[in-house]
């Protein structure tokens, strides 16, 4: 296979050590295809190459990195557990690092959850920790049924991998998922997200629906890779009562969006919700694999080995996450997801204003997304235009939004690197271009950041073959 073309200098470590990737990973690797860089050294936003370029790093291992790489807190931590001769390896054995992780997780609980919950250390990834969570409700309902959502990502185990819709499972049935922008009733605003919840609440309560009863319901509070989709609050309450009144654990997968991400602790606090379960995984570990499920005690009707695994001991990672969980809390940095996150958004929808190609703009906290979109082609059809919410006959944003523009995304981010700015791609469509920074991003780092991303978009749209000239021959 043929070396990934560079848009970077090349020298001959980087290019070597790039071409024997090629030669011998997998042709299922990810990142690296589209990022063709060769990371030697880092420190908060910032990565170096090995050919000495220097990047903002705004993927930040896809949401894990809350303090950004290498934060002294997180590297002291982890010092401190080797200096000390404590086991590095313990399978599921307490341990005072243990204790202490735990502690300070139990601290950040939503209030409602923490003085009943009880935790279950899981396999070292996220989908190891959605894998317990799925198995715990079974267990504790006697039901194998499971309510899942469109445009969902859970990961790639199995069950997992069926609650994302990326492998069939007859237990799973899939609900749709409040997308303002491309409203699965051509309605968007809170009038789509009521219908959604209307949908959900129709197919539990028939009879004839030929549902399998379900162990529980799984939902993002804001969908991460399936496009930087926030949950609107009021749809997350009507999840939320659906699921009590019907005495079906709710699961809130808060992989992607825990630890401050979205400009709360926890996502759900949003909305003010406390689900049953919740699935924490990425930005817990402080940069290393650490995953774990917490839920209500009532539900801990599982066996001894009912999810087991080897690697459920972690002690760099439990150092490293509980640093991570105390400075996130010592320094309210959920707060400055929120502010940052919100003034990152304003500037961005001043970017959709002056490209037609920009067809949403959306986020919450520090999870931002932009939806490249061809503005000239047929939009999606509708079955109503108007706004249900006030009545008057404007038309809705995004409802009849025009088709994706995937090409145009994977060109926004290649021109994002050649301006030294790591973004990723996302979305039903992979036309979501995501802002996952650090929350420790300073003023002046975000504005660094959208001026890479906003010189990008222009030269990408530049670029880009018009409409008349698909093949781009002038
Ligand atoms: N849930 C969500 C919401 C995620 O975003 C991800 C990963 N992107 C996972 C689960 C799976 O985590 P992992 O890749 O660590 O298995």
């Amino acid at each position: 296979m043929a070396v990934t073309e560079s848009p970077v200098a090349p020298t001959s470590v980087h290019e070597g050590i790039l071409r024997r990737q090629s030669q011998r990973e997998s042709a299922a690797r990810t990142y690296a295809r589209s990022l063709p860089i060769v990371p030697v050294r880092a420190r908060g936003l910032t990565i170096e190459g090995a050919d000495g370029r220097r990047y903002l790093d705004c993927l930040s291992g896809a949401g894990t990195l809350a303090l950004g790489h290498n934060h002294p807190v997180v590297l002291e931590a982890i010092r401190k557990v080797i200096d000390s001769g404590a086991p590095l390896h313990v399978l599921d054995l307490a341990t005072p690092v243990k204790d202490a992780f735990t502690t300070e997780l139990f601290a950040t609980l939503p209030a409602g959850l923490a003085d009943d919950a009880r935790i279950q250390f899981c396999g070292p990834a996220g989908t190891d920790a959605v894998e317990a969570a799925l198995t715990l409700v079974r267990t504790a309902t006697g039901r194998s049924g499971l309510l899942a959502f469109t445009g969902a990502y859970h990961g790639m185990t199995a069950g997992a991998l069926a609650a994302s819709g990326g492998a069939q499972d007859v237990r799973v049935t899939r609900l749709p998922y409040p997308y303002d922008y491309r409203c699965p009733f051509g309605i968007g605003g809170q009038r789509g997200a009521e219908l959604a919840a209307r949908w959900a609440e129709n197919l539990l309560d028939d009879p004839k629906a030929g549902l399998p009863a379900p162990g529980g319901m799984i939902l993002e509070p804001v969908q991460g890779e399936g496009g930087v989709i926030p949950a609107p609050d009021a749809w997350m309450r009507r999840m939320r009562a659906l699921t009590a009144d019907r005495s079906v654990p709710l699961i809130a997968d808060e992989v992607q969006t825990g630890v401050g991400r979205t400009g709360a602790f926890w996502a759900v606090e949003h909305s003010g919700i406390v689900p049953d379960v919740m699935i924490m995984s990425k930005a817990i570990g402080g940069s290393l694999p650490l995953a774990v499920i917490v839920y209500r005690s009532a539900l801990d009707q599982w066996r001894p080995g009912a999810h087991a695994g080897t690697f459920r001991g972690n002690q760099l990672a439990m150092a490293a996450g509980a640093a991570t969980l105390a400075y996130v809390r010592e320094n309210r940095l959920a707060e400055r997801a929120a502010t940052l996150g919100a003034r990152m958004l304003g500037r961005l929808q001043g970017l959709a204003a002056a490209h037609p190609c920009v067809g949403d703009v959306r986020g919450r906290g520090l999870m931002l997304g932009v939806e490249l979109v061809r503005p000239e082609g047929e939009p999606a059809p509708t079955s109503d235009r108007e706004d249900a919410r006030s009545g008057d006959a404007s038309p809705v944003p995004g409802a009849g939004a025009p088709p994706a523009d995937p090409k145009l995304a994977v060109a926004v981010r290649r021109e994002c690197l050649r301006r030294g700015l790591i973004v990723e791609l996302g979305g039903r469509h992979n036309a979501v271009v995501r802002l996952l920074p650090p929350l420790i991003l300073t003023d002046e780092q975000a504005e660094a950041v959208l001026d890479r991303f906003a010189d990008a978009l222009a030269a990408a749209e530049r670029a880009a073959p018009h409409p008349d000239d698909p093949a781009g021959l002038g």
